[in-house]
């Protein structure tokens, strides 16, 4: 996968150029191709910004600059703008994104775009109700949460597979040595070594935790009759 960030602070790209992130740009992987949008400007200023019209605080990024990064690209795939008003991001959206061959990123700064920006991309994202100082760090965690599902970027394949969100539920708590920590022992079934019971207990255990912290997950699934079960003890454990 290709990745290009239009961006004025191409610098603070570092965080996606280490660990398994880094590992997949050395393997080839995935590409990352940052462009400052501030090098397409004409003026002897290099202005990107500009004031409001009808007036108003702060500075609003102009279309030109943009415009002309984008077209200077040989090919963008999906472009995406970041942005408080955009449909928020998740699993979902990065599962459907890693399946892509290229996806190019607007980070905006100061007061935002000029509003004929948005109509220069296909889909408007942003990570949360909170405003940031601009689309660098929304950005690099949207491409960290889709690089990730990219086949071979993680160490171990099944990972992703099992985690948070990918099955509707959030994920069963995990355990490693030691097995008794001060008297705090890991649940015996995880040392039984019966692979059934273990999957049996992760499965209702991962049931419960999105009961508890995230019951808005739960609302809309259809339950099977075994986790309905699951439920009905879960509920009754908790009395
Ligand atoms: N004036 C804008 C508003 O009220 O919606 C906020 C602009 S914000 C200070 C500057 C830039 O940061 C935005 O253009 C966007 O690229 C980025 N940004 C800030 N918060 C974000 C969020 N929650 N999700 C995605 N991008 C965000």
């Amino acid at each position: 996968m290709k990745i290009n960030v239009l961006t004025l602070f191409p610098d603070m790209f570092t965080p996606l150029q280490v660990s398994m992130l880094g590992r997949g740009l050395e393997d080839g992987k995935w590409d990352l191709n940052l462009v400052n949008f501030r090098d397409f400007t004409t003026d002897v200023h290099h202005h990107v910004d500009d004031t409001p019209y009808g007036g108003g605080a702060g500075m609003v990024l102009q279309i030109m600059p943009i415009k002309k990064a984008l077209d200077s690209l040989p090919s963008t795939g999906k472009v995406i703008i970041t942005a408080p008003q955009g449909k928020t991001f998740n699993e979902q959206v990065a599962q459907k994104w890693a399946k892509e061959d290229e996806l190019t990123f607007i980070c905006g700064h100061y007061e935002g775009f000029d509003q004929r920006v948005y109509e220069l991309a296909d889909e408007t994202v942003s990570i949360g109700d909170y405003v940031l100082t601009g689309g660098e760090l929304p950005t690099m965690s949207m491409i960290d949460a889709t690089v990730r599902l990219i086949p071979g970027i993680l160490g171990n394949a099944a990972s992703p597979v099992e985690e948070s969100f990918s099955h509707g539920l959030l994920e069963y708590p995990q355990y490693t040595r030691p097995a008794d920590f001060e008297g705090n022992k890991v649940p015996e079934v995880l040392t039984s070594g019966n692979h059934q019971k273990i999957a049996e207990w992760r499965h209702k255990e991962a049931l419960k935790v999105t009961y508890l912290h995230r019951p808005d997950m739960l609302k809309d699934r259809q339950f099977t009759d075994e986790e309905k079960k699951m439920l009905r003890e879960i509920k009754s454990e908790l009395d």
